[in-house]
């Protein structure tokens, strides 16, 4: 429940969509501001959450910061070679892609899209996003965006990049499971 209602609130904006369809009771963006400061949210997952659902200013430079570090984490694990001009590229990246999110391209990040049969028509789920609504930057995009040739980002840095994305993913989860918590008569 709570995770459709995440997934239904307009992005940037403590506004949740209408497309919600909440039938009993209605989540506010204030309410969901009010739950991320209750319990053991991680700081990360918070600065992420206020970033991406609260259009926090601020708490999108703590995440950018803290991302940052994560980075400067990796590439001692992992024995990258990365410049700054290339970090702050990649954080960009994972800030656009993974907390912000792409438009796909095909629905205009309306998830359906409208077809026009012989007499009738229809609204179907794009095929292109699979209804999320979410696209990607393509990766000529990404290596320019990185500062990294796109020879080289195809071959180390699309999987690299994955990987970094893949954390974004872990705090998108632990609000997920907070939230759930924090809203649990809801279930
Ligand atoms: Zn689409």
């Amino acid at each position: 429940m709570v995770e459709i209602l995440l997934t239904k609130m307009n992005p940037k904006s403590c506004v949740l969509n209408e497309r919600a369809k909440v039938t009993a009771v209605q989540i506010t963006g204030y309410d969901v501001a009010a739950a991320l400061s209750f319990g053991q949210l991680s700081k990360p997952a918070y600065y992420f959450a206020r970033a991406k659902y609260c259009d926090d200013i601020q708490a999108a430079k703590k995440l950018e910061e803290h991302l940052i570090e994560f980075i400067h984490c990796e590439i001692v694990v992992n024995n990258w070679s990365l410049g700054e001009g290339t970090i702050m590229g990649i954080t960009e990246l994972l800030i656009e892609e993974g907390v912000y999110g792409v438009r796909c391209k095909k629905c205009k990040g309306n998830g359906n899209i409208y077809i026009k049969h012989d007499q009738l028509s229809s609204v179907e789920d794009c095929t292109r996003c699979s209804g999320s609504g979410f696209g990607a930057f393509s990766q000529r995009k990404r290596a320019r965006t990185a500062n990294i040739p796109l020879t080289t980002w195809n071959r180390h840095w699309e999987r690299n990049f994955q990987y970094l994305l893949g954390y974004i993913e872990e705090l998108n989860s632990q609000l997920i499971r907070h939230m759930s918590k924090q809203f649990e008569f809801l279930n």
